[in-house]
């Protein structure tokens, strides 16, 4: 008893997951500054920091999470964007030809409360 010692320790542990994976990328080598695997990881609620006592290491499984992760919340943010940037220019009219919503006429359709003063 006792001597389970784990067989496979060659790899590295993935930071994100706590498993031993033999494929990882490290945080600060020049394959995740291509990923921007640090950019990325600030949308998650952890923090990095380069002389931490952590595993500086991700999987490609996580990778691959963290890359769907962070193209929704880059989705949500642009879509934030042009919702708020209609919103600003032409609250209560047609959207021009440069704006992102040009021809979605159901957007504003249901209001009816504003009241132009022209
Ligand atoms: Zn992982
Ligand atoms: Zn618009």
């Amino acid at each position: 008893m006792g001597s389970y010692a784990k067989a496979t320790m060659t790899g590295f542990i993935c930071r994100l997951c706590s498993e031993y994976k033999k494929s990882v990328i490290h945080f600060y080598s020049a394959k995740a500054q291509e990923l921007e695997l640090l950019k990325k990881l600030t949308l998650l609620p952890i923090t990095i920091d380069k002389y931490d006592n952590l595993p500086k290491t991700i999987c490609q499984d996580c990778i691959e999470k963290l890359n769907l992760q962070y193209r929704l919340v880059d989705r949500i943010r642009k879509s934030f964007e042009i919702q708020q940037r209609h919103r600003l220019f032409h609250s209560n009219g047609r959207c021009p030809l440069e704006c992102p919503l040009y021809g979605t006429n159901s957007y504003d359709s249901s209001d009816t409360s504003l009241q132009q003063s022209e």
